[in-house]
């Protein structure tokens, strides 16, 4: 059993963020891809086809709801997990997120060790009968 090989697909337009998620989830054995707007996330998420993905809400053009829309409107894609990451801990956010099709929700500030069991959940969710 190992995490090797699994490719998580960060989309955040914030630099410190991306930093933050890099260090914490390569630390725990995954592989990460960055995207910075919503548009380039969609475009890796078909490219790269990425296991799970984090997707912060808000971003520059098009925001996370609009970009997991779109990929959960892909038969190939709707199957990868998609955790929301949000500013804000609005009321509502969750309901959002969950319309939009994600998978999950997480508000900022998260705590790194809820997140990384969340991933996991989520993981082992996505791929049923996968061997682990
Ligand atoms: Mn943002």
């Amino acid at each position: 059993m190992g995490l090797m090989g699994t490719r998580i697909l960060v989309t955040e337009d914030n630099e410190d963020n991306r930093h933050i998620l890099r260090d914490l989830l390569t630390s725990a054995g995954y592989e990460v891809i960055e995207a910075v707007t919503g548009e380039e996330g969609v475009r890796l998420a078909e490219t790269q086809r990425p296991d799970l993905i984090l997707m912060d809400v808000q971003l520059p053009g098009f925001d996370g709801y609009e970009a997991t829309r779109r990929i959960k409107g892909n038969l190939a894609l709707r199957q990868i997990p998609v955790i929301a990451v949000t500013s804000y801990a609005l009321s509502g956010d969750d309901v959002k997120a969950r319309e939009a099709g994600c998978d999950a929700y997480v508000a900022k500030p998260f705590s790194p060790r809820d997140l990384l069991v969340k991933i996991r959940e989520c993981l082992a969710q996505g791929t049923p009968g996968a061997p682990s």
